[in-house]
């Protein structure tokens, strides 16, 4: 055992400990448990009305929290639903993954003084749970049509947020999107034991019933210019989000079995929708009974090692060139994956890929953390001759995402985006350098959180609603 624990500490990883050196095959502890009426009574009493909200003032929505927790405590659950939709398209599936650590929980006083959060995501979860199953949430009622169109590129929660803040003015929406289904990362990317695929179904549903038009397998850049469509719709929105993967370039980097994070998670979410996924079910893709390591350390790369923990991989690694204190993941987040039996090689960095046609180990060298760069995130340095072999049988690079050079694709050089590729927008008005054209979610921002597209969608729709009543007023003028 001693000289077990002395190789550990050699190669850089935590001692093992009971906890973290067996994958769990059962009893996960999923980040959300059913929350029952009671619980989320009890929750909501805890709030202190403090009436200092930060946890309204952390939440990017500013949702009205104080409020609806005091409604649920009363068991004015239609009132709280009513106030929560007030501000979110989704509550449901902000209070099933939002970093609420990092967000509105982080910030609530009683957290603060040491007594434990109040589990806001839970009670909104739970609030707008049981709006849908008592049909308290129903298709938008128009009280007038109007003739003016809106084209939606991605129905991703950006997308899918303005679209449906712009139906409720009545105007006439049609949402494009290459995938098969709506929803964008909260179908193909946010793994089914973080997010019930049924939560974003019946919201899209609820779109269509709405008579917002949806047009799936529809590539904007393939099948249509973005000029092409412009003239099809008064206005337009970009809300396609950011897809290319980062890439390590390393030697050994084009052997088998070496997997980007979107191809691993798609097949995956692709199964738990019940489609045939040939890739998957010829075990290429299926990390069951292998040795996995995942490299990168941010949330993209816990979904990774957890989804591999549920397909029952045989060991998890996590390579993470900088320490704990220094992840960019959400501390909840490797707590779950630690107590499933996932790894952490802490301050490790790959530096080949071996394998005569499949990957059968990975070189890794240690790090060690030196000055602060610009981020303000201490510097990984490698330490020369401290390299050490890890044998694995898939490697799934989980290194965040870019956006793909959307002028070239869209065959609009007239589209002003950042060095990052990111889509530069007035901050006002989220309009694009082409007049009409408006952006929202992770295509503005860079890879972002479900909450953060939600917003950039509402105020896109408010700029679009400006926008084209001006058109209006002209047209009426001109008249
Ligand atoms: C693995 C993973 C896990 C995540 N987990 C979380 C989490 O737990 N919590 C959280 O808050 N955030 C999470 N995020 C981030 C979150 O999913 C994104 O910030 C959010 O989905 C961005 O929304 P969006 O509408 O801007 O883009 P997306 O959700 O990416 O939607 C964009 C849509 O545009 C479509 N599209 C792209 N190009 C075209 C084109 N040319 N023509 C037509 N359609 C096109 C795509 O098919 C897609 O449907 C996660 C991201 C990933 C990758
Ligand atoms: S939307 Fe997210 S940050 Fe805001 S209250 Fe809900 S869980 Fe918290």
């Amino acid at each position: 055992m001693q000289d077990k624990m002395l190789k550990f500490v050699k190669v850089g990883m935590e001692t093992p400990t009971k906890r973290n050196t067996e994958v769990r095959t059962k009893d996960f502890k999923e980040i959300y448990n059913k929350f029952i009426h009671e619980k989320a009574k009890i929750q909501s009493s805890r709030c202190s009305q403090c009436g200092v909200p930060f946890c309204q003032v952390h939440c990017p929505l500013h949702n009205n929290i104080p409020d609806w927790l005091k409604l649920t405590a009363e068991g004015r659950l239609k009132e709280a639903s009513e106030l929560a939709h007030s501000t979110n398209n989704m509550p449901e599936i902000c209070g099933s993954i939002c970093p609420q650590d990092r967000l509105c929980e982080g910030n609530c006083v009683i957290e603060k003084a040491g007594h434990g959060t109040v589990t806001i995501g839970s009670v909104e979860k739970y609030i707008t749970d049981t709006a849908w199953t008592k049909g308290w949430i129903k298709p938008i009622k128009i009280s007038k049509e109007l003739n003016q169109s809106i084209g939606i590129i991605g129905s991703g929660p950006a997308g899918l947020t303005s679209a449906e803040e712009l139906r409720k003015l009545g105007y006439q929406i049609t949402i494009y999107d290459r995938y098969d289904r709506p929803g964008g990362l909260l179908i193909y990317g946010i793994p089914n034991f973080k997010l019930d695929k049924f939560a974003v179904q019946r919201r899209t549903n609820l779109l269509k019933e709405s008579n917002i038009k949806f047009k799936q397998k529809f590539e904007v850049g393939k099948d249509i210019t973005l000029h092409e469509l412009r003239k099809k719709h008064d206005a337009l929105l970009i809300a396609t989000g950011v897809y290319k993967p980062r890439e390590v370039d390393l030697p050994g980097s084009n052997l088998k079995n070496i997997f980007p994070a979107m191809k691993f998670l798609t097949a995956s979410n692709r199964k738990g929708l019940g489609d045939k996924v040939e890739d998957f079910d010829n075990g290429t893709l299926n990390s069951e009974n292998k040795n996995v390591i995942v490299v990168g350390g941010g949330d993209t790369g816990m979904d990774c090692v957890r989804t591999a923990v549920r397909q029952n991989a045989k060991s998890v690694k996590c390579l993470y060139r900088r320490d704990r204190e220094n992840m960019p993941g959400s501390a909840r987040e490797v707590f779950n994956a630690e107590e499933e039996g996932v790894q952490f090689v802490w301050l490790s960095n790959p530096k080949k890929f071996i394998g005569s046609s499949k990957i059968s180990s990975v070189l890794v060298e240690k790090i060690k953390l030196g000055e602060p760069d610009s981020s303000g995130r201490k510097k990984p340095e490698p330490i020369p001759n401290s390299e050490f072999e890890i044998k694995t049988d898939m490697v799934i690079k989980a290194l965040g995402f870019d956006p793909e050079n959307l002028p070239q694709l869209f065959n609009s050089t007239d589209l002003s985006v950042s060095e990052l590729g990111t889509i530069k927008v007035n901050l006002k008005t989220m309009e694009t350098s082409i007049p009409g054209v408006f952006a929202a979610g992770d295509i503005v921002r860079g890879a972002s959180l479900v909450v953060w597209a939600i917003k950039d969608g509402r105020d896109a729709a408010s700029s679009i609603q400006k926008y084209l009543e001006n058109k209006r007023e002209k047209n009426i003028k001109a008249a």
